[in-house]
């Protein structure tokens, strides 16, 4: 069973040091659990918080002890009378080759919706976070604009989309060409920026809206959200669900403070994690998989191949180097 363990706790970027591969012997399931082969491994930005020892709404990871994460696996051997071999299944049991689970750690998912990799993307915490995020914070209407930063990724992607379902108009926010064209031609989103390549953002964004933003989905914070923060409009809503622009930062970030800007706007800023809404996660997972079916969503996944390159594909994310979800190939099912 080979594994990857955090080695330490990276200060700054994290690279390969803060990873450590290893090999043990592979625990035979006892009664009532089951013995489960990794098939896709999903490599997400909020591991990062999670590798530092501080207090947050999911506990650190520890020194030298497997990374956690969503992964889905074959069942290969059944203790349980709730698996069958050959099931597929999904849990919290991450970089790792072989899990031995108890029968209440995972669950079953179904092979024939849509390709199971989507159970850790579209289908599941990525789709759940865009969908509750923006329509329970972002509350988009009619003809409103809605402004993505991270419009690109995985949560990004599914915003937008699920903000033309709701007949907004969608401006994007992404760091290369391929993902301003990905967004405009594929998702079809009103507009995009690269924000890489764009001198002043601010500007660039009111030419995208000219008529303000009454929505602002925020994937990254920073420098991109100051930018956006300036075009709110009365009663704009801004769905803060991620600042990946500042995950890596040795510093506290300090920028323009925009308690002025939402009391001159009457706007609503808040913060969520798509666990607040765990007893929805039924109904989530029904209409992402309805509007997936009914050719309303549609999904990129960016898929990087081999175990050992779990670590690789984790440093992607704060490289740019995906479109859609980030996952990694363990092995064929
Ligand atoms: P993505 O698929 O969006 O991957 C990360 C992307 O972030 C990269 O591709 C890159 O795209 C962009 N990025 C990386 N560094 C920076 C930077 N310094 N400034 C601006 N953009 C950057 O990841 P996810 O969709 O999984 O997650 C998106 C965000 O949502 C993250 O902040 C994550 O922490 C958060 N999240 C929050 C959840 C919640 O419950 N609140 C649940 C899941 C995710 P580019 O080329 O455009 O720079």
């Amino acid at each position: 069973n080979k594994q990857i363990l955090l080695a330490k706790r990276p200060e700054g970027m994290p690279d390969q040091a803060t990873f450590q591969m290893t090999e043990k012997e592979i625990t035979q399931p006892e009664n009532g659990e089951i013995l489960i082969r990794t098939l896709y491994v999903s490599v997400d930005p909020y591991m990062r918080g999670r590798m530092i020892d501080a207090p947050s709404y999911v506990a650190p990871y520890k020194l030298n002890e497997v990374i956690g994460g969503g992964a889905i696996g074959e069942v290969i051997t059944s203790e349980s009378s709730s698996f069958n071999e050959g099931d597929i299944v999904i849990g919290g049991f991450g970089w790792q080759t072989y899990y031995t689970a108890k029968e209440d750690e995972v669950r079953k998912i179904d092979k024939e919706i849509a390709p199971i990799s989507t159970h850790l993307g579209i289908l599941g915490m990525t789709g759940l976070t865009a969908y509750f995020g923006l329509l329970e914070i972002g509350k988009p209407k009619e003809g409103e604009t809605v402004v993505i930063s991270g419009a690109a990724g995985a949560v990004g992607s599914v915003v937008g989309q699920i903000a033309k379902v709701k007949g907004a108009k969608v401006v994007g926010i992404a760091g290369t060409d391929e993902k301003i064209k990905y967004l405009k031609e594929e998702l079809h989103f009103d507009e995009a920026i690269n924000y890489k390549t764009t001198e002043n953002m601010e500007k660039a964004l009111a030419e995208a809206c000219p008529n303000g933003v009454d929505v602002y989905f925020d994937n990254v914070g920073g420098e991109i959200s100051d930018a956006v923060f300036t075009l709110l409009n009365k009663f704009a809503r801004v769905s803060v669900c991620g600042a990946i622009s500042s995950y890596n930062l040795e510093t506290k970030d300090i920028g323009p403070r925009v308690q002025s800007l939402l009391i001159k706007k009457s706007a609503l800023m808040q913060g969520f994690t798509v666990g607040d809404f765990k007893d929805r996660f039924n109904e989530g997972t029904v209409a992402l998989a309805k509007w997936l079916q009914e050719g309303k969503l549609t999904y990129e996944e960016t898929i990087k191949e081999g175990f050992e390159n779990i670590p690789d594909a984790f440093l992607d994310l704060f490289k740019g180097n995906n479109i859609g979800k980030l996952l990694v190939k363990v092995a064929e099912p």
